[in-house]
């Protein structure tokens, strides 16, 4: 269990929270402020405590350099509103102006830095970045779970010369994820889709190892449908990972775990809207056709699997979803987890995507934030920006 800011004494403190604002901006404009929104429970209580805030956020991928493209501004200009008082913005990562500025704080002052990647030092997690960092405050948050993977200034770097705490963001990614691992309801029953087997490999033999069910779908079940020797035609498959997936296949027999592959596809020439569709059982995929989602009958049957379960993990678009004609089998599955009495958790950036696209999301009890840092977390990996924070004693 870590440590979070109900632990702490924050009065009167000065707080480096480590926040992620990595949100999508068009034209000047905040399309999507999930992420802005979810810290607002953190950032609210502290002040409310009468901390003193200094947050920091990474966003996109600067080279290291400024680039007004990635500025922070709106950002702040955004925070400012949703928290209904002024958050200064003085455009700087680093520097003596920001030292005196949090000097001056006052209780329940929110101070944001400018992107922390216009430093190279940033993702170097260069010492004397984080040095000067850790100078400004004398406590250290992290609410930043979907960068909780990479060792970076921020987020590992400061965190080592102050007392670290987790957020509530944070702790409840950590919270919902080890449960999930560690104390599942059963039946279990998780979903792997997406493109590659290549980014699910980890995620899939540990889960292996927890799940009652396992259902999967999407491009990577291709490479288990070769692997069992079926066809795949012009599917996206991965030729280097059959051993792979013919060993993961084994692997699920032996512990006598329940792994189910798609029974019928939906193909098409190419992924593209008017290209014309076929629905066909897994032996008949068309020479030349790519298998773009689960058909009717795999819709089913995992329909039927996630109706009796009590826990649902799901990763991964079932097909192209971003194709409308594809998207049938993914927003199926996405109705029949909502429908299902079970705890739901869904983690990753497509996923996420798409639950919100077939209108469900409030119908999920946990959407994680995570994107790599989820699947990483789920593999039983440590989380640097994890592993920093302090345990509650
Ligand atoms: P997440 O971001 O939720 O972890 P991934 O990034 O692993 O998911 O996978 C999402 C991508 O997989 C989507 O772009 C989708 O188009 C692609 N995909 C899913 N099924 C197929 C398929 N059958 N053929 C090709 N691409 C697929
Ligand atoms: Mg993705």
């Amino acid at each position: 269990m870590k440590a979070t800011i109900r632990d702490a004494d924050v009065t009167h403190r000065r707080v480096f929270v480590r926040v992620d604002y990595n949100v999508p901006i068009k034209d000047g404009q905040i399309t999507d402020d999930t992420r802005i929104r979810a810290s607002l429970p953190t950032l609210e209580d502290l002040i409310q405590r009468g901390a003193k805030l200094i947050l920091a956020s990474h966003l996109g991928r600067p080279k290291g350099a400024a680039d007004p493209a990635y500025s922070l501004a709106p950002v702040a200009a955004h925070l400012s509103r949703l928290l209904r008082r002024p958050v200064a913005f003085p455009g700087r990562v680093v520097g003596p102006e920001l030292a005196e500025f949090a000097q001056r704080m006052q209780p329940g002052e929110v101070l944001l830095l400018e992107n922390v990647r216009f430093h190279p030092g940033e993702t170097r997690n260069d010492p004397e970045l984080a040095r000067s960092w850790a100078d400004l405050a004398e406590l250290y948050v992290s609410d930043a779970f979907g960068t909780a993977h990479r060792a970076h200034a921020s987020t590992v770097g400061v965190a080592e010369h102050l007392p670290a705490y987790a957020g509530y963001l944070m702790d409840k990614e950590i919270t919902v994820l080890s449960r999930v691992l560690t104390a599942p309801q059963r039946p279990f029953v998780a979903v792997i889709g997406g493109a590659k087997i290549k980014d699910k490999i980890g995620v899939i033999e540990r889960l292996l190892q927890k799940v009652d069910v396992l259902l999967l779908g999407g491009g990577l079940a291709n490479t288990f449908l070769a692997a069992k020797g079926f066809d795949v035609g012009a599917s996206l498959y991965e030729p280097d990972n059959v051993d792979v997936a013919r060993r993961l296949l084994e692997q699920a027999e032996l512990q006598g775990t329940k792994l189910l592959l798609p029974v019928d596809v939906v193909t098409a020439p190419a992924p593209e809207p008017d290209a014309p569709r076929e629905i066909v059982d897994i032996s008949s995929i068309p020479d030349g056709s790519q298998a773009l989602d689960i058909g009717p009958k795999t819709v089913e049957q995992y329909r039927r699997e996630l109706l009796s379960a009590r826990l649902i993990l799901w990763n991964g678009p079932m097909g192209v979803f971003e194709v409308p004609p594809f998207a049938e089998g993914t927003y199926a599955v996405a109705r029949a987890v909502a429908d299902s009495e079970a705890e739901s958790v869904i983690g990753g950036g497509d996923s996420l995507a798409a639950i919100e696209g077939a209108g469900l999301a409030h119908r999920i009890s946990h959407l994680s934030t995570g994107g790599g840092a989820t699947l990483e977390f789920l593999e039983g990996k440590i989380l640097p920006g994890v592993a920093v924070l302090q345990d509650r004693a």
